[in-house]
């Protein structure tokens, strides 16, 4: 680590940041409105903030609306390049913030880093965007008639955010949502409050200068007391949720009661299929990748891999094998050579442990890993990288769920009817590979009658993490459906109206009425 990161992107001097030592020696979690931050890899607490209460949301989400009325009037382009400064902000303190997303959400650096690039890559995105936002012109029936669709505006947009991307999950929805005219609130997860001050404070710094404070805001609290208000909230048409199923289920319900819309971004439950003509060591490294990278805490985390019975033996001892080898690599996120860094919190490894154990119990059998990790006596949340087989039968209730951690399910296929089958049978479906050299295998897995895999990302001879922001990102089912990043998904950001002008200036109606 270059230097404190903390200090380095001026976090001590925020009002709402609490110093460690004035703490009294509590640990993390919510203390008298105070929510305090540890290094998940180490147990070390970082700092507390002081967080908002319904008051402090209720003033966040008036002056959005009144920063909204003046930026919608800014043009696009020109918010562009409001934008355009604010990634090189982000250019600017790419390395402790990219290192504060390590320590304080425990992926390794070099993750920390590229999640913060993430957000420079789709801050160029929305520059290029803020020329664009295009409607289109259509045919009138009606002579004399011009008819097109214009976006405009939505208004303030609510922005609910995982720990899992504290960085990069906003920065997808700011800098889509500035450049189409909107302004954003922002609460973030309570175990990453450092990283979403720094983050906010980065943005709205420039803006402020640019003369447009007050785009971007951000009210830290917990979920009775911000969360749940700012998602019944009349005020915000458009709610932007990243997290759990279980998240997506309560305020897709309560943003719908009140006839608002609502972007779920939610968990996932992605399989690799290796069929019996796959490049395998192509499959084994992108397997390895997408099932133990982030400590298996990414939604598009590879959860299940199976594997044709041609090779399945084969292909597991080989992925032991590779286990082996990433199992001496787990450690400090910030210490060169990690490639494992530790969960979230206590709860997550307790999580972890709860899923083998039912795992075992329901015939699974453990291949790698299952316990607890303490790499160098560190104190901080690790798992060993798992690997569990499933039984003959290929039953394994615990595996139709996401268990936020590294842990890889592993199935055996007869032929690609069963495998499509399994790959579907999840309530999930964010990501999806497939591992062939078959066009005939990997058409079946794309089939345009989407008879395929029914995952919002579906590749073939890549793996099921690590998206690029040009296309859409998102997924289907219970993953709920929303869509972010490249591509039309801007489209989520605004509201779009039909126009029909009659410059003929005669008196007709469509469909041929005759109203004399
Ligand atoms: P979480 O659901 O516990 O929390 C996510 C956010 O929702 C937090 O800010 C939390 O405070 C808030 N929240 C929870 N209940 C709420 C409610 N009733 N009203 C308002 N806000 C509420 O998720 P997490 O543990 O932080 O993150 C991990 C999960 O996120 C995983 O399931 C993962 O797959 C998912 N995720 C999905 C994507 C995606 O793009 N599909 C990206 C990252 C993470």
């Amino acid at each position: 680590m270059s230097s404190d990161p903390i200090r380095a992107l001026g976090l001590t001097d925020d009002p709402r940041f609490v110093a460690p030592e004035k703490l009294g020696g509590k640990s993390a979690g919510v203390h008298d409105g105070v929510a305090i931050t540890e290094n998940p890899a180490t147990g070390e607490v970082l700092g507390g903030v002081r967080l908002d209460g319904s008051a402090a949301l209720d003033r966040a989400i008036n002056e959005s609306i009144e920063a909204f009325k003046k930026w919608r009037e800014v043009p696009a382009p020109a918010r562009g390049q409001v934008v355009r400064a604010i990634g090189e902000e982000f250019r600017r303190v790419k390395e402790p913030l990219g290192e504060l997303v390590s320590l304080e959400m425990g992926k390794i650096r070099a993750e920390g880093l590229g999640e913060v690039q993430e957000t420079i890559d789709i801050a160029d995105y929305a520059v290029g965007l803020s020329r664009q936002l295009p409607g289109q012109v259509f045919p009138s029936e009606r002579a004399g008639h011009r008819m097109f669709e214009q976006w405009l505006p939505i208004g303030p947009v609510g922005v609910i955010t995982a720990f899992n991307f504290p960085n990069a999950v906003w920065g997808w929805n700011a800098m889509l949502a500035a450049v189409c005219g909107d302004t954003t609130i922002w609460k973030p997860s309570l175990l990453t409050p450092l990283v979403a001050m720094a983050t906010n404070a980065a943005a709205e710094r420039v803006a402020a200068k640019m003369g447009h404070a007050g785009v971007f805001k951000l009210v830290i609290g917990t979920d009775d007391a911000v969360g749940k208000p700012m998602v019944a909230d009349r005020r915000l048409p458009l709610i932007s949720a990243t997290g759990s199923c279980r998240m997506g289920r309560a305020v897709g319900q309560a943003v719908a009661a009140r006839l608002g819309r609502s972007l779920l971004e939610l968990g996932g439950n992605n399989a690799v299929i290796v069929h019996s003509d796959a490049d395998q060591e192509l499959a084994l490294r992108s397997t390895v990748f997408g099932a133990v990278g982030t400590a298996g805490q990414r939604c598009t985390t590879t959860r299940r891999l199976l594997l044709h019975e041609s090779i399945a033996e084969k292909f597991t001892e080989r992925l032991v094998a590779a286990y082996k080898q990433v199992a001496t690599r787990i450690g400090d996120p910030l210490k060169e050579g990690t490639l494992i860094g530790p969960l979230a919190n206590a709860a997550a490894v307790e999580q972890f442990l709860a899923a083998v154990k039912a795992a075992k119990a329901q015939g699974g059998e453990v291949l790698f890993g299952g316990e607890r990790a303490a790499p160098n006596g560190l104190k901080g949340h690790f798992v060993q990288p798992t690997i569990i087989r499933a039984p003959r039968s290929n039953k394994l209730p615990i595996a139709m769920e996401e268990t936020f951690a590294p842990i890889l399910y592993v199935f055996t296929y007869k032929d690609l009817d069963e495998a499509m089958a399994m790959h579907n049978g999840v309530d999930q479906g964010l990501s999806s590979a497939i591992f062939t050299e078959s066009i005939r295998a990997s058409e079946r897995f794309l089939s345009p009658t989407g008879s395929g895999s029914d995952c919002g990302i579906a590749n073939v001879n890549a793996g099921t993490s690590g998206a690029e922001i040009g296309g859409a990102f998102g997924g289907e089912k219970d993953t709920g459906g929303g869509r972010e990043s490249g591509s039309d998904s801007w489209k989520a950001y605004m509201r779009r109206q039909t126009t029909t002008i009659n410059f003929g200036g005669k008196f007709e109606l469509a469909q041929g009425i005759r109203f004399e």
